[in-house]
Parts: C-alpha cells; structure tokens; sequence
C-alpha cells in the first residue's frame, strides 16, 4: 500500500505552476537518445492525499488543481461544505503543457482517468512522482528529503514502484549533497531545487547551492521554485539567480504566476487578515527552447482559471 501524507499545500497554485513547468521539462529532456539525471534536492513526502473522504477539506487545492476542470459543480462536491470559489473554466481546451499535467495526475488516479470526474481525483503526486513517470531506462533520478517522516513515506513509496537502482532516496541535506553528483557521468542533467523556506536563511542557501552547481556543470538545467511575497530575500532571489545566469553565460527563463492581492486586509471584527501565498515563481537556467511557448500558453490559462481578483496575472521574462 502506498501511503499518503496530508499536506494542505499540495495541489494549491504554486503547485499547478510548478508541475506543470516540471513536466513540460521532463518531458522534452527524456527525448533525446542519451541517459539524464535528474536531482530533485527537497523532494517531499512523494504522495498527497486531497481528500480523507468528501467531508474532509482538500486543503488548497480547491483554489489550485481544482478550478482547471470544467465542472465546477464537481469542485464544490469534493470540498463538501468549503464551496470553493470555482470560476468558469476556460472554453478553449486546455494549453498542451496544462493538459500535459492534467494527464499525469490521471496517470496516478484511475477512477479519476476513466470518469473525467474531479470528484476522483484523490491523490496528489509530489515531483518524484511526476519526474519519475517520465524517465525512460536509462536515465537516473536522486530523490533528497531530510524531514524524517516524509522521507520515511517517499522511501517506502518508491519502493513499492520495483523501480530499483534507476531512482534512490536519501534523507540527505539536498543543499549540501548537490555537489557531489556534479557533473553527472553522462553530462545531461535537470536539477529541481524546492526548498518550503521556513527558514530565512533558505533563500542564500538556495543562491549560493545554484551558484556552485552551475559552476561544477554549466550545462545542467537548473529549476528553483520561490514564494513571491513581501519579504527582501524572496524578493532578491530572482534577480541573483539571474546574476548566476548571466554571469556564467547561461541563459534562464523566470515564470511568475499571481493569482491575487499580497494586500493585507481586515475582516469584519477589524482583525488583520493575511491574504495567504499570492503568488510563486519558477527560475530556470538553462531552459529547453521550447520551454517559453509552451508557458506562454498556459501561463494566460492559469491566471483565468486560478485567479482569484483582478491582481491575478503572470508574466514570463528570459534572457542569455
Ligand atoms: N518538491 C516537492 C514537490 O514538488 O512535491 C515539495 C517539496 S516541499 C516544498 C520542501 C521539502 O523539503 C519538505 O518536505 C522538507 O521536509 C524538505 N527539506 C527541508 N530542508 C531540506 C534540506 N535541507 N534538504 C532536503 N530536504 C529538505
């Protein structure tokens, strides 16, 4: 049995963005005829549950993966009770890369596959899930997750796929470990690199570990997930990750995906109210070419299905 974790987060917009540009990733870097490792240095539990039963909340998703299905009638049936602030969807049929991460969270829920019904769609997969359903034989994925709980779940997970030596799980500081599989033996490699930034001191650690690997191997594709928020650090963070970019000559791609206001507001007791992640952004260096067409249509997609008021936007600038 495969076992699942409750994570709130899981499948909320930061997630649609970040694995839908996974997948797009993965699935151009596992066409080509040469063995690629892919290092995914902050991997999670592996597997999310968005639901217990129908009377449970699904947390997040409700106002993520949820609102890309055309019945919002469905939507409301999952969250029984939380009716979520479900938009019309898009007329148009999905962008291939919206599509595209639609179909792998299909792969992973049958019922839901064969009904189209969101009401089925109960198990979220984390990115070792979807990077792993695009490898081929001979490529290599290196899962790192140092929370013992969730590695002990993303451990017993993989296991259970019989997938053996072709993807390892270590509970391993991801920021420390990176280093050492650099460059990999057979010079092509995509490294996701999603830390949750509890810590403050996450956001240097995260620039600093980028500018090393891009050092060490100048040809990787490098994928950083960031909250967009206001906070200095997060703010800084996209433009050192371009500075490393720049710096060694690569080019980078940088998705921004908002879905509402980072204004705080009051309720009707006067009481502060935080307006929760507004938005998130993806930074790659070295992207694929085809990276900024397939984000560039699904980019408008995911700001008319998940946005929330009229800030909800996104913009896709690149460079080098
Ligand atoms: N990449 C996952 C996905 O897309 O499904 C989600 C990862 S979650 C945002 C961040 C994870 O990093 C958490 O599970 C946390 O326990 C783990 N973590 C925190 N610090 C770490 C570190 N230094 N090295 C490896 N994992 C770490």
């Amino acid at each position: 049995m495969f076992s699942y974790r409750h994570a709130f987060h899981a499948g909320n917009h930061a997630d649609v963005l970040k694995h839908t540009t996974l997948i797009a990733l993965m699935k151009y870097l596992t066409q080509k005829d040469a063995a690629l490792t892919v290092i995914d240095t902050h991997a999670g539990a592996g597997l999310y549950r968005l639901d217990g039963d129908y009377t449970e909340t699904s947390g997040e998703a409700k106002d993520g993966v949820f609102r890309l299905f055309p019945d919002p009638k469905a939507v409301v049936e999952v969250v029984a009770g939380k009716k979520a602030s479900a938009k019309t969807a898009v007329k148009a049929p999905l962008a291939p890369a919206l599509q595209a991460y639609v179909d792998a969270l299909k792969a992973l829920n049958p019922q839901f596959a064969g009904t189209g019904d969101p009401a089925h769609l109960k198990i979220y997969p984390g990115s070792p899930f979807l990077e792993q359903q695009f490898l081929s034989g001979r490529d290599k994925l290196k899962l790192f997750e140092l929370h013992p709980t969730d590695y002990k779940s993303l451990a017993g997970n993989i296991e259970q796929l019989g997938v053996g030596r072709q993807v390892t799980v270590a509970r391993e500081d991801g920021f420390e470990v990176l280093k050492t599989f650099l460059p990999p033996p057979a010079r092509r490699a995509m490294v996701l690199c999603d830390p949750s930034y509890e810590m403050k001191s996450d956001y240097a650690r995260v620039s600093a570990c980028m500018a090393d690997a891009v050092k060490r191997f100048a040809t990787g594709t490098y994928v950083v997930w960031y909250p967009v928020i206001p906070r200095p650090e997060a703010h800084d963070l996209p433009r050192k990750l371009k500075t490393i970019a720049t710096r060694e000559g690569r080019s980078w791609l940088n998705a921004v995906l908002t879905v509402k206001s980072s204004k705080l507001t009051t309720d009707e007791e006067g009481e502060v109210v935080r307006p929760g992640l507004p938005a998130s952004g993806m930074f790659v260096i070295n992207p694929p070419h085809t990276l900024k067409a397939d984000l560039q249509a699904a980019l408008p997609q995911m700001v008319e299905l998940l946005g929330q008021d009229r800030n909800a936007s996104f913009s896709l600038t690149h460079g080098g």
